[in-house]
């Protein structure tokens, strides 16, 4: 089995996860089986926890492992499924030494970060041998430098010892070109090296990340150096999508050289479907859809509106584009003033969330495209408030509410699952969602059923409340049907109002399963509505 461990220099949010995932994609579809590990230096145990605005998305596995968003961008660029040993948090390693330490495990010595918490490291990292893996990526969290992340750099150096040239580093930085010079700057990035040499780690690999492509002369430079081949230098240059970092490193061979480094043989690799996405990305279609997302995790510190819906943008991109059409994506701060935006929409969207703020707006969205007969899908939270919205102003059950805003409410359409209850009550919040792959049988006859084509299907969820059976029939009467429910036939998992052209909600999280050459099915039938 071969490493590639991956730093981050100069800037945050340099695009490592994406790199990764591009040479991961590369290799992968040269045959060889490959794997990622990110290490996270921060003492969350999982991402879980974390409000979107600070940290973006969270990303659920199947196995319902609570994820930061660069597993998103692991899965939908390579589809190779992620599980919980994919990634590492400082919290987990030190939950696991501190156990450890209770439980005697270390046999009365005094317990240290080195080697305790680096060995964690190391055995979290080598549980991947014997898996069929061939290439093990493990990125490194954060920017080099930060005093919290430089306990995995020491893993590393340490590992490096026992795998010698099969453990390599690739060492992703910034390229500024500051205005008022005008041109490309350098000297970040070997700082950046320079912080890496300082610890022990000497990149085999740079990939400079720029507005423009780095020129010979400034290649020659970084090579000196950060002391690598003048041919392990790469550009990584800004493009308008990134489906395209995959074809511009295998434009320059990038992924050759990996495989050479690693004495790996060079297997031929077929790149048919992704150039045909790249044609999709690049060609003006006829026509434009406006698709609402309806949400109240705006723009706020490091992160950006699309960071904290990011699993859904990329999912309506990738459907917009198998489906022929351009696409603009109205956001709807449902805080704010709506209906203006909403009359703007070919398709509503209203995505998972939690609490009451913002939730007034998110229902006044799902009236107006039930009333207004715009396709509507509602994902989790969007679907649980579609189930309020109906009962409130179809029923006239003008009290009806989930539990989650109003526990006292009389008519709790949408009530806590009574695992949960008890979680709840002893604050046991995190990873304790029910989380990660369920079945669920959709109905025949059904919109859902159309836009899948089966009748048992499997999607991810993190959700702590339900929709409450005491209302089904009533609900179902007034014409909300219940199309798709869990394997026992006890929790509803997907509503539809069969008489509206396209009006979908589910419990679960369907964002989780686009990939960037498959499309969800039900993304793509919403956007199909749209069209028309
Ligand atoms: N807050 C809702 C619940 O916990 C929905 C969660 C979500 O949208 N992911 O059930």
């Amino acid at each position: 089995m071969k490493f590639i461990f991956v730093s981050g220099g100069v800037i945050s949010g340099v695009g490592k996860g994406i790199s990764a995932a591009s040479i991961g994609l590369l290799l992968s579809k040269r045959g060889y089986g490959v794997s990622f590990m990110k290490c996270d230096p921060y003492i969350n145990v999982d991402a879980g926890t974390m409000n979107p605005i600070e940290h973006g998305e969270v990303f659920v596995t199947d196995d319902g492992y609570e994820v930061d968003m660069d597993g998103g961008h692991y899965e939908r660029f390579t589809e190779i499924p992620l599980s919980r040993i994919n990634s590492i948090t400082t919290g987990q390693l030190y939950s696991t030494v501190i156990q450890n330490e209770r439980s005697l495990k270390y046999d009365g010595e005094c317990v240290e970060v080195i080697p305790h918490i680096r060995d964690e490291i190391v055995r979290r990292i080598e549980q991947f041998k014997n898996k069929n893996i061939d290439i093990l990526f493990v990125e490194i969290g954060g920017t080099i430098g930060e005093f919290q992340n430089d306990i995995y750099y020491e893993a590393e150096r340490f590992m490096k010892r026992k795998y010698g040239g099969d453990l390599m580093h690739i060492h992703i930085a910034y390229l500024p070109v500051p205005r008022s010079i005008g041109e490309m700057k350098t000297k970040p990035l070997q700082q950046s090296v320079m912080l890496l040499h300082e610890r022990g780690i000497f990149p085999d690999l740079i990939i400079g990340r720029s507005e423009l492509p780095i020129d010979k002369s400034r290649i020659r430079k970084i090579a000196v150096n950060a002391g690598v081949a003048e041919d392990l230098v790469f550009s990584n240059t800004d493009v308008n999508s990134i489906y395209k970092v995959p074809m511009q490193f295998y434009d320059q061979k990038l992924d050759i050289k990996v495989l050479k480094f690693l004495k790996l043989k060079v297997k031929s690799i077929d790149l048919k479907s992704w150039k045909n996405l790249i044609n999709k990305i690049d060609t003006k279609f006829s026509k434009t859809i406006s698709i609402g997302i309806v949400g109240k995790y705006y723009a706020s510190g490091n992160f950006s509106l699309e960071d904290s819906y990011i699993s859904v943008i990329e999912s309506i991109k990738i459907a917009c584009w198998y489906n022929h059409v351009c696409f603009n994506i109205v956001w709807i701060d449902s805080e704010k003033n709506i209906q203006d935006k909403l009359a703007t929409c070919d398709c509503i969207i209203v995505p998972g969330g939690f609490g009451s703020r913002g939730v007034d707006g998110k229902i006044e969205a799902i009236k107006y495209a039930r009333e207004h007969s715009i396709p509507f899908l509602g994902l989790c939270y969007g679907m649980q408030l579609a189930v309020v919205e109906y009962a409130r102003n179809v029923l006239g059950i003008k009290d009806a509410n989930t539990s989650e805003i109003n526990p006292k409410t009389k008519n709790p359409v949408v009530h806590i699952m009574s695992s949960q209850e008890k979680k709840l009550l002893s604050k046991d919040y995190g990873g304790s969602m029910r989380l990660g792959s369920w079945n669920c049988k959709v109905k025949q006859g059904t919109k859902t059923f159309q836009s899948y084509k089966k009748t048992l299907i499997s999607e991810r969820h993190r959700h702590r409340y339900e929709f409450n059976n005491l209302y089904r029939s009533q609900l179902e009467n007034a014409g909300m049907i219940v199309a798709g429910e869990s394997e026992n036939g006890n929790l509803v998992e997907i509503v539809e109002i069969p008489t509206h052209k396209f009006f979908i909600g589910v419990q679960f999280h369907p964002e989780f399963k686009s990939r960037a050459l498959l499309p969800h099915p039900l993304f793509s039938s919403l956007i199909k509505s749209a069209i028309k």
